[in-house]
């Protein structure tokens, strides 16, 4: 018989499900976008019916076009966008209002206060994060005020939950409250060491701790699928938020290995064992993942602008129609001739961190056109990211060895071997470019027992391609160097 794992990834701006044969090929994919709600400028929510009703519509229409007996799906892993904040009454299941996404700025004051407060150490040394509006704590706390629901939260008659948990208890038997270690790291109210919530940090912020979810391992029994679904109760054995399902669906087991994803923003994370290693370089500690009650640990850091950049040459300077362009236009010249284009528009992130920097384009000549601008474009993603590895680096102690790559954008050949060249490191991408989707399967995989072990797991990820480094040692430092001094440029630049 037949064994499938189904993946159900609930994103930003859609809920996808990919049904997966045991040994990784993709049988059927389906994606239904959502309407995104920006009630006031920096503001951004989800209705909660809609990420139900969407997720559930992508997983039947998914199981239709697999053309498969849902019977034969061995589990179901649920990976999601991570943050969002929902909350909803325990009896009546009926949402509080709208939930609050990742990207949403409504708390950023509420954030500067606690700084303010002197408390950005000890929410750094027990969660692994810089204090800051993305993560699900201050949301909640917003959320609780608002809506005056302090007491009713008290009495254990509401449920927070990240996007993880409300799938969960939305759609499996038994309605349970649950969230795994990966999502309830990214809430700033999880404590890294301990694996628990943490009561100072509740304290902090008045939540009270009989409206958040049990933390369970991240591969392991949930519960099983509400029958009404597919009318099968079938057992779901994993949650993981989705830069952590990619790490594990890009089989970055080993301490050192490490993943990047090149979307709109890219998402690089290390693996670093069964130990946190707290950042000096301006880099998030956050789990890998939890399984059989052991934590493992990784290395987080993000480029604000990734596939972003590209966007912006075509839908800002409209010198590109297709972001596929991108690559032979940047192959059809030797260099940029040492033009830069530092792509600062929101500022920097690690491990720059600076709010201040603007975009730069430095170096041009009369010569300077299109190709060169272009080329400079993807070679900034490149440049970004090899920063972000060097710090990570830094603070683990070793350089990785290669790097996994994934992402839209890393289907462009000329961005993945400036990559290995700029890196000094192999570059590999993967055969199934989902690797999200894919991890959440891996690890549902895992926790129903269909894979005996992690490394069994492991082996279901194919190499498709490799990139190895062909610039020589003194022109890659040049060309840093060139970079190094085009972000100094950048920094600092508009008045505050
Ligand atoms: P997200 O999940 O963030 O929506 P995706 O992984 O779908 O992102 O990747 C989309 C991003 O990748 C876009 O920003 C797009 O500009 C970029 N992109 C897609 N194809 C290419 C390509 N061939 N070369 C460079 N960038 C690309």
């Amino acid at each position: 018989m037949a064994v499938y794992l189904a993946a159900l990834d609930q994103g930003t701006t859609s809920s996808r499900a990919v049904i997966f044969t045991g040994d990784g090929q993709v049988v059927s994919s389906f994606n239904r976008e959502f309407p995104q709600h920006y009630p006031k400028p920096g503001w951004v929510e989800h209705d909660p019916r809609d990420i139900l009703d969407t997720q559930v519509a992508s997983l039947r229409e998914a199981v239709r076009l697999a053309d498969i007996n849902p019977a034969d799906i061995a589990a179901i892993g649920i990976t999601n966008q991570r943050e969002t904040t929902f909350l909803w009454d325990r009896k009546t299941g009926e949402s509080v209002g709208n939930a609050i996404v990742w990207q949403c700025r409504r708390t950023a004051p509420m954030v500067d206060e606690l700084v303010r407060g002197g408390h950005g150490d000890m929410i750094r040394e027990k969660t692994g994060l810089v204090p800051d509006a993305y993560f699900s704590g201050t949301k909640l706390k917003w959320m609780l005020d608002y809506y005056n629901l302090r007491d009713k939260a008290e009495q254990g008659d509401l449920c927070f939950g990240t996007a993880d948990s409300f799938l969960c208890w939305n759609l499996l038997e038994d309605r349970p409250h649950v969230t795994d270690a990966t999502n309830a790291g990214r809430t700033m109210l999880f404590n890294l060491h301990t694996q628990d919530w943490d009561e100072d940090l509740l304290k902090l912020l008045g939540i009270p701790k009989a409206c958040l979810p049990r933390v369970v391992d991240t591969a392991g029994p949930i519960g099983v699928l509400d029958p009404a679904i597919l009318g099968r109760r079938i057992p779901v054995t994993a949650m993981a938020g989705d830069q952590h399902a990619s790490l594990f669906g890009q089989a970055c087991l080993r301490v050192g290995s490490i993943k990047n994803t090149y979307g709109t923003g890219c998402f690089m994370l290390m693996n670093t064992g069964d130990q946190p290693v707290m950042s000096r370089n301006g880099l998030l500690t956050t789990m890998a993942w939890r399984i059989g009650g052991k934590p493992t640990y990784a290395l987080e850091g993000s480029v604000f602008m990734g596939g972003a950049t590209i966007q912006w040459l075509r839908d800002e300077l409209k010198i590109i129609s297709h972001a596929s362009e991108t690559e032979a236009l940047a192959q059809s010249i030797t260099g940029t001739g040492g033009v830069y284009l530092v792509p600062a528009f929101t500022g920097l992130g690690a491990p720059w961190w600076d709010m201040y920097s603007r975009g730069t384009l430095v170096g041009m000549t009369r010569g300077t056109g299109r190709p060169q601008i272009v080329r400079a474009a993807l070679e900034a993603i490149a440049y970004q990211s090899a920063d972000l590895m060097e710090a990570m680096g830094k603070d683990a102690g070793h350089q990785p060895e290669q790097l996994q790559v994934d992402g839209g954008a890393s289907a462009n050949g000329f961005l993945m071997q400036f990559q290995a060249d700029i890196s000094g490191i192999p570059v590999v991408r993967p055969k199934v470019l989902e690797t999200t989707a894919l991890g959440a399967a891996l690890l549902a995989g895992l926790g129903a027992g269909v894979y005996g072990s992690l490394e069994e797991t492991a082996r279901v990820w194919k190499k498709d391609l490799e990139f190895t480094p062909k610039m020589d040692e003194a022109t890659r430092l040049l060309e840093m160097g060139g970079w190094h001094r085009a972000v100094e440029r950048s920094l600092n630049w508009v008045n505050h």
